[in-house]
């Protein structure tokens, strides 16, 4: 297969599993997000990918070739850590010519490279000016582009957007995806923010202690979680005990025991009486955009989200009808 591929990846650190046994395969021009908790070992596998840390068991390859052994200087990849690394001293220009000054490539080529990666990330005309002076988006561009400056076959960034606030961090996922995809180049980002997963991947990797948890398109994980490790780290989910066919208290078709995940959108709220459980308002949370009701139900609290189209005039300590549409419930192993 041409593009990434891991077999079997694991990374001892004396001896506890940082990554364990993970094999995947990346088609090229794939974007992929590796994505999990603190402690994951998502930055050991990027790491690994990089040469920069060796596996101490498995291979890497790409397109076909075993790099496992290469040194990163070898494996022609660009890269983009948190801190971005820029060099303070220099210019903009100074910056991302350094990767082709190593090579000693002609300095009208550095030039006209230099130049051409500034129209990319959108920042023409400013080679010139010193690093120092340039905001937190604009040196997360110059870091872009030093690390795309040789035109890598692979790209790798680290948790590149985290010190930037929420909106230009929003925004630069955004333009992130779109260089990205002009480029056609395959690029895997740790992140451990579940949202720029979803925005920026076409796969989304999910990791839980060492392992891979699910492997999926952001919306393929979404809707059809493996597991309640996953439906509960990417974004907001309701997790029911279903036990003898039953779900609190009233029959759910098919399954009998488990865990059964819905997401607050799908839980449909009616009037006391009008559905099989019944339940009583805890919180009402309105964002603007939607409504959130927070019920509790038999001990538990579940989430109802609603678009304020339908604000409906609930408050606290009002009983409520709780409808869980059988084809929104997922059903996962307890
Ligand atoms: P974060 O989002 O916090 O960076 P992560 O998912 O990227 O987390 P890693 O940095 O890959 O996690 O670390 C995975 C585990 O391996 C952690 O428990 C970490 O403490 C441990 N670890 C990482 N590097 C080393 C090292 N050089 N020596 C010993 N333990 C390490």
């Amino acid at each position: 297969m041409s593009g990434l591929e891991l077999r079997d990846v694991t990374k001892l650190f004396g001896s506890f599993r940082a990554v364990n046994d993970v094999s995947l395969s990346v088609p090229n021009g794939r974007f992929v997000c590796l994505l999990g908790p603190s402690g994951c070992g998502k930055t050991t596998l990027l790491r690994m990918i990089a040469g920069l840390e060796e596996p101490d068991g498995g291979h890497i390859l790409l397109d076909t070739e075993d790099l496992t052994r290469v040194p990163t200087h070898k494996r022609d990849l660009g890269m983009v850590f948190q801190s971005l690394a820029l060099f303070p001293h220099l210019t903009v220009g100074e910056n991302i010519a350094y990767p082709l000054r190593l090579r000693r490539r002609p300095k009208a080529e550095q030039r006209a490279r230099v130049a051409e990666l500034l129209e990319l990330v959108r920042l023409p005309g400013i080679a010139d000016r010193p690093v120092a002076k340039l905001s937190g988006g604009q040196r997360q561009r110059v870091a872009i582009a030093r690390a795309l400056a040789l035109s890598p076959r692979l790209f790798l960034l680290d948790e590149p957007l985290s010190a930037l606030d929420a909106k230009l961090r929003e925004a630069m996922q955004i333009e992130l995806r779109q260089l990205q995809q002009r480029l056609g180049i395959t690029t895997i980002v740790v992140t451990h923010d579940q949202r720029e997963a979803m925005t920026m991947a076409d796969l989304v990797v999910v990791m839980g202690e060492g392992r891979i948890r699910q492997a999926a398109p952001p919306v393929e994980i979404y809707r059809n979680p493996a597991d309640a490790f996953v439906a509960d780290f990417i974004g907001t989910t309701n997790l029911i005990p279903l036990k003898g066919g039953k779900l609190l208290g009233a029959p759910l078709a098919g399954a009998t025991e488990g865990m059964v995940s819905i997401r607050p959108e799908d839980v449909v709220l009616t009037d006391e009486g009008q559905a099989p459980v019944t339940g009583r308002v805890a919180f009402v949370r309105d964002l603007g955009a939607t409504v959130e009701t927070f019920i509790e139900v038999q001990g538990q609290t579940l989430t109802a989200a609603s678009s304020p189209r339908h604000r409906h005039r609930l408050a606290v300590g009002d009983a409520v009808g709780i409808e869980l549409p059988a084809e929104s419930c997922v059903v996962l192993p307890a």
